[in-house]
């Protein structure tokens, strides 16, 4: 059976997108480290990994039913997280119900048999990636903070390629 590397993300459209390359590039250059082409910036919401195509129409039920609630994430932060070696802007706080949304969304995605991370989940938007270590500029706080109206997730599927992962969506909840 073929499988494809998968994960359910916040896709932006394209004003939001316009709106992500304007607060990235505002970031400035990261001195080392590969930065996220425009058209690939994006929320990790479940990473799923290698998945079975026959076990695709599972996940397409499990999103159909819980459905990600209307809600406006606050990216405040600008974070260098060493282990993962990426910048990224990240949610310090993030609201109630968007929180549960993802807790039972993973749950849903564990009881069927996918195997998710159990760290609690972080909301970021990583925007360079092999980043060796953290910007000499020592602001970290975002003011104000980038929003991202959440009205929805995608499946991705993700192929690596030469030049970094080439993302491609297929379906919207
Ligand atoms: P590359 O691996 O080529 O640098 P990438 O990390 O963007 O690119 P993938 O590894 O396919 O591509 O990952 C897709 C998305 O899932 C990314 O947002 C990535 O950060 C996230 N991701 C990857 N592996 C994990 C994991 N083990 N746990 C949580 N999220 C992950
Ligand atoms: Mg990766």
């Amino acid at each position: 059976m073929r499988t494809r590397r998968l994960f359910f993300a916040l896709w932006p459209d394209d004003i939001q997108r316009d709106a992500l390359r304007s607060i990235v590039e505002a970031l400035g250059p990261v001195s080392a480290g590969r930065p996220v082409p425009t058209g690939n910036l994006h929320v990790t919401l479940a990473f799923l990994g290698a998945v079975a195509e026959d076990r695709i129409p599972s996940l397409r039920n499990i999103a159909a039913a819980c459905s990600c609630p209307a809600a406006d994430l606050v990216f405040d932060r600008i974070a260098w997280w060493p282990r993962a070696r990426l910048r990224c802007l990240e949610a310090s706080t993030l609201p109630g119900a968007f929180v549960s949304f993802a807790q039972a969304f993973h749950e849903d995605l564990r009881r069927a048999g996918f195997k998710i991370e159990r760290r609690p989940f972080r909301a970021h938007i990583t925007v360079a990636r092999n980043v060796p270590s953290a910007p000499s500029d020592p602001s970290t706080l975002l003011a104000p903070g980038f929003v991202w109206p959440v009205r929805g997730m995608a499946l991705v599927a993700s192929t690596p390629t030469p030049d970094g992962s080439a993302y491609e969506v297929l379906e919207r909840f």
